[in-house]
Order: C-alpha cells, then sequence, then structure tokens
C-alpha cells in the first residue's frame, strides 16, 4: 500500500469524523468515496459510525463497486458514487449523508432558490433535487445521472445529499456549504422575507465565478434563467419540484422588494401570509390567558375528581 493511499484513509476518517460532530449523518450514515485511480476507488464501510472510523475500517473496490479489499463490508451505496464517477472524470471524491437543513429542503421537494449569497452562487451554484427511489440499487444510483454534468451538489428527495469535487476536500466542503445555506434560508424566512440579488447583481457574481475557472450550468444553456426558476426543469427528469415556501411569483422582475398580494384580511408575500395589524389577532395575550386558565381549570377538575 502506497503512503498516499495511508494518507487518504487517514483523511477519510477525519472528514467522517467531521460528518459526524457537524450532524450530518447520525448513527452510521453517511458514505464517503476517493477515487485512487482509473481502477480503484477507497470506500468507508457499512454498519459503522463515520464519526468513529480507523484506516483499518476502510475497504477498497473497484470500478464497478466490487469489493476487491478490507476486512469490512463496503457500503451499500457505492453505486450512487460510481454515477458521479462514470461522467465525470475531473472528480476523484464523493461524500452521501443526511445533513438535516439540506434534508429538509429534499423532504419538502423544495427547490433551493439561487441569487440569495454570493458564496453560494460561486462554489455551489444550481443545485437540483433528485426523484426518489428506494436506496441501495442501481435504479437509486441512476436518479442523479441527468444532473452530474451540470453541478457538485444533488438533492436527493426523501432523503439527503450528495457533493462532489476535485478532491475530498472540496467535495465534503459542498456538504457544509449547502447545508449552511438552507440553514441561513429557513431562519431568514422564519424572520418573514427573503431578499434576491437583481439580475445584474447576479451577472457580476457570475462574471466572478467565471474568471475563478468555476462552472456553472447557465454559462452553457443561454435560455438558463439567471435568476428565479431553476436551470433543471423537465428537459432533465420529469420530476420539476415547484417552489412552495421560497415562491417568487409576487415580485416584480429583478427586484428584491415584494410586492404583496392583499385581501379583505391577509397579504401574501413572497410566500409568507401575513395579517395586517389591528384587523385581527387571533392569539392576543387575553385570548392566550383564557386559553391558560380553561386548561388549569381542567386539570384541577381532573386532579380533584
Ligand atoms: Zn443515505
Amino acid at each position: 500500500m502506497s503512503a498516499n493511499e495511508q494518507d487518504l484513509k487517514e483523511f477519510i476518517c477525519e472528514i467522517g469524523r467531521r460528518l459526524y460532530d457537524r450532524q450530518f449523518a447520525a448513527a452510521n450514515d453517511g458514505n464517503i468515496t476517493v477515487r485512487l485511480n482509473e481502477r480503484e476507488l477507497l470506500c468507508t464501510p457499512t454498519m459503522v459510525s463515520k464519526g468513529f472510523m480507523t484506516p483499518d475500517d476502510i475497504c477498497k473496490i473497484d470500478n464497478q463497486g466490487v469489493q476487491i479489499a478490507g476486512k469490512r463490508k463496503r457500503s451499500s451505496e457505492v453505486l450512487l458514487h460510481l454515477s458521479v464517477y462514470s461522467e465525470r472524470p475531473d472528480i476523484n471524491a464523493v461524500v452521501h449523508c443526511h445533513p438535516p437543513h439540506a434534508t429538509a429542503f429534499a423532504v419538502a421537494h423544495e427547490p433551493i432558490p439561487k441569487c440569495v449569497l454570493p458564496e453560494v452562487e460561486v462554489f455551489l451554484g444550481e443545485v437540483p433535487i433528485a426523484v426518489y427511489e428506494t436506496p441501495g440499487g442501481q435504479k437509486f444510483a441512476d436518479t442523479i445521472r441527468p444532473y452530474v454534468k451540470d453541478c457538485n451538489t444533488i438533492l436527493l428527495a426523501n432523503h439527503g445529499t450528495i457533493t462532489f469535487g476535485p478532491d475530498l476536500e472540496n467535495a465534503y466542503f459542498n456538504t457544509e456549504i449547502i447545508d449552511a445555506y438552507c440553514r441561513i434560508l429557513i431562519l431568514s424566512r422564519q424572520l418573514g422575507r427573503v431578499n434576491y440579488f437583481s439580475d445584474q447583481q447576479t451577472k457580476e457574481l457570475l462574471d466572478l465565478k467565471k474568471r475563478l475557472g468555476y462552472d456553472d450550468v447557465r454559462f452553457h444553456n443561454s435560455g438558463a434563467p439567471m435568476c428565479g426558476e431553476s436551470s433543471f426543469d423537465n428537459e432533465y427528469s420529469q420530476f420539476v419540484p415547484r417552489p412552495f415556501a421560497f415562491r417568487r411569483e409576487n415580485e416584480p422582475a429583478g427586484v428584491g422588494e415584494c410586492q404583496c398580494k392583499t385581501s379583505s384580511q391577509v397579504s401574501t408575500c413572497g410566500g409568507v401570509t401575513r395579517v395586517p395589524q389591528g384587523v385581527q389577532q387571533p392569539r392576543s395575550e387575553a385570548d392566550f390567558e383564557k386559553l391558560v386558565q380553561t386548561i388549569t381549570n381542567q386539570v384541577l377538575g381532573a386532579m380533584g375528581g
């Protein structure tokens, strides 16, 4: 075994620890692969917590997924990883796990909005959601194939994420970036609204991205929407999730401020329903106190009886 191979095994254990410590992979979840050469890959074992692996636990597989070395059984999800390597000679590492905030978007089938944060535009670009399939088999591995050439991060519907890169650290960083981004989106949505870049602001970021040497699906497809709708439409797959929580229909083009649709009682603003001040306060303090009093009375009544 080459020194390089031993170093890579140690680094896989280190990345496994980061996945576990950041709660991206509960219990024995998640798997990591690294390409050694055209025919061989290193792969994490099944039924072992990714937070507590030693270099001895790491398996070696061939480019068809057949195990060729290692005392433990290889991960059952390697076919998913092989879908990436077979389409992308520039990729040398793949990370699959279930980071909670990104997985929430995958469960909600909520498309990842673009044109919100500079780093996300530059390092991730657009992130598609692949259709759900029972994990483990070839059919599951094929769900990501339509997107692999045009991105480095994919959400797996009702399951988790897969991220990839030229080396293991960058493949893993994409997992950190997508989960941090989804967390920020959920938090800002709770504050009431999300503001988006204008087309001009996005164009400046994409120009910078090109200068830095990163690829983006929007560079190849002149018809792809810069902001708003996803570029991953039904030319990629029949499964095209539509925005719900992050709808942008009510916004004027290219401006972050939202325009509200107002009915007599409520206004809907970028997907957020607001009750105008003073019209109706369904949970006023008085209502709340009345509710507490009712429950207290019931409990005391039950105890007395
Ligand atoms: Zn999984």
